[in-house]
Order: structure tokens, then sequence, then C-alpha cells
């Protein structure tokens, strides 16, 4: 069955901030209920109010700096049809596919076979909490469409993820905001643990990872959106303010719906808020599928991961250090249940 296992460990030290006398920190190590993978909370800096009115308002002002450079943005309306790529005649005739505002050509340095730019808006610059459902739900549609089209052409590109960094933080080059849509030959790494985990946990359990979670999480459970998409804060989490949606009883892109695709939309445009309303300015977003050609709902459901990033504040450190990179253990300072509490308002 699920297991939410964790421990602590104080650290004691003579503080100078009371004049040397003795104190304790607590560290919480949160251990991955399907990965087995660990993560530390420190639970001291994760009490600390997570946004300070002055700094947000210094950074929300930096932002708005950048954003007025429009000059030469290759997604704006000016220029997205004389710079970017198109793709070749049997994926798109027209050479960029396009739902609303939503356009999707190829990425002009891809680094897989298969490897698309979506613009999800017209508008050069848009917060976080206006990228609303129905921008997620053309997104969604076209990079469906865009999936079905490259495995058709190519029946070995059948891994498929639909990938989301949005500003410099989070590894973002241009501010305009745009999806990075993915068909692969092979599992990446993070998704090749994820299945054969979740395959070893039915094996050994006789029972669906995702089901047992969705059954027994409570804690950390946030809200459901559309017919059978439910949202929750990752119990150990791989960066800060991890949520994860679960598109109950559904492994594949190409298994979806248009109530699944509502259901995604809709959740993402609310955590999104949800977490901007927190403090968010910048996140990493990836939806984790089976293979195109499998259905896996047995033992896997699609599932989507939602972290933040660093606040772009002047000279900022990157969230990202020793123990994230080369140890592999992050290191968090936001509290699961906390999250899904102050989130659970806008579902
Ligand atoms: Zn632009």
């Amino acid at each position: 069955m699920v297991e939410f296992y964790k421990y602590k460990e104080t650290s004691e030290f003579l503080d100078p901030k009371s004049n040397y006398t003795h104190t304790q920190q607590t560290i919480e190590f949160r251990k991955h209920p399907l990965t087995g993978s660990w993560c530390r909370i420190n639970i001291d800096r994760a009490k600390r109010p997570h946004t300070n009115n002055g700094t947000l308002k210094e950074v929300d002002k930096k932002i708005l700096a950048i954003a007025k450079k429009t000059e030469n943005c290759f997604f704006c309306p000016a220029n997205v049809d004389k710079k970017t790529p198109k793709h070749q005649k049997h994926i798109s005739p027209e050479g960029r596919l396009r739902n609303g505002q939503f356009i999707l050509f190829p990425n002009l340095f891809p680094f897989a076979p298969y490897h698309g730019v979506g613009v999800l808006k017209e508008k050069h610059f848009v917060s976080l909490n206006n990228l609303d459902a129905r921008t997620w739900e053309n997104a969604l549609e076209t990079t469906i469409d865009w999936f079905k089209k490259v495995y058709s052409h190519d029946s070995a590109a059948r891994f498929a993820s639909f990938n989301f960094n949005y500003l410099m933080p989070a590894a973002a080059s241009l501010i305009h905001p745009h999806i990075q849509p993915i068909v692969d030959k092979r599992a990446d790494n993070g998704l090749d643990d994820i299945l054969k985990k979740s395959w070893q946990y039915s094996h050994d359990n006789n029972s669906n990872f995702w089901q047992d979670l969705l059954d027994n999480d409570e804690e950390r459970y946030i809200g459901k959106t559309g017919k059978s998409v439910y949202w929750h804060a990752s119990f150990a989490p791989s960066c800060a303010n991890e949520v994860v949606g679960i598109v109950c009883g559904k492994s594949s892109f190409l298994e979806l719906d248009s109530h699944d695709i509502e259901g995604i939309a809709d959740g993402i445009a609310k955590v999104l808020r949800g977490l901007y309303a927190q403090g968010v300015r910048s996140v990493n977003m990836t939806i984790n599928s089976a293979p195109l050609n499998e259905s896996l709902a047995s033992f896997f459901y699609l599932n989507i991961r939602i972290v933040s990033r660093s606040l772009m504040v002047d000279d900022y450190t990157t969230d990202q250090g020793f123990m994230e990179l080369l140890h592999k253990e992050p290191v968090i300072s936001t509290i699961p249940e906390t999250i899904a509490k102050n989130l659970r308002e806008y579902f």
C-alpha cells in the first residue's frame, strides 16, 4: 500500500541571533511513496512567510521592465510567421498548427527527434494568474493533435510529454509564454523511473499506485477539476510547491477525451492562479504519459506536475545546488500540507 514515510532529525548550535544560547532546528526527511526518492524539509525555513511584499513588488517591476522589451521577440505576432520554423508538409500543410491564439511549430534548437514550441498567447507577457483554462485547452488540444500526427508518421516516436518553462529561473529563454512538447523514441530518465516503479508497485501490491494515492492522500488533497482530474500537493516534493494532477483511469495523451482535457486545463489555470497568489512568479510543468501506443491504466495514470522556482530578485540564487544536482536529494522549504491548504480555495 501507499506509505507516507517520514522521520525527523534535529541540528543543534549556539545561536548568534540570541546571544549564543543553545538552539535547535528540525529537519524532516520524507520518502517518495512511489519512487523511494528522499527529500528534506527544514520546517523552520518552511515556516518563514512565503513572500515579502516589498520584495515581490520589486520582482514584479523587474519582470514588467523585461516584458517591455518586445522588439525582435520571435513569438510576437509581427515575427512569428516570418522567423519561426515550419513543420514538414506531412505534419502540417500550412507549416504551423493553430488553435485560437495558440501556434505550434518546430523548435529551432531541438533536443529530441520531435521537439515543438507552442506560443500560448499573442500577448508578449502574460502573468501566471492570467494564463486561463481556455489558453491551456487550446494548447493541449493542438499538441495532442500534433502527437497523433507525429506518431502516425513514425511509430517509434511513442514517448510524448507536454512541458513548460515559465520565466528565467525556470530556464525559459524568452519571456513570451510558450510550451515545449516533445516526442521521443525512448522514455526519458524521469518517465522511465515512474513507469517502471508504477509497474513494480502493481506487481508487488496487486493494486494501482495512482488509484491508491487518490484514495489515501486526504491530507494533501487540493481539489477536482472536470470529471476526473484530481490535484494534490506532493508528499515528498522534488522542488518547491510541487503539485500533482492525476487523470483517473487514463494513462496516455491518446486516451484523453474532451472532458479530460477541459479538466486538465482548468486545473492548471487554478494551480497557477493559486501559486501566483502565494508569491510564485516562475514555474516548470510537465505532463507524464504512457507510450502513445499503449494503455497502461491498470498501473499508471497520466499525471501533471507543477513546481515553482526561485523568485527573480536581483542577483537571485538558483534553487538547484549541490544537494539537488549532485546528491539528487532536494532541500525543500515549503510544507506540502500547507500548500494544499492554501490552494484549496482556488478550486
Ligand atoms: Zn513576444
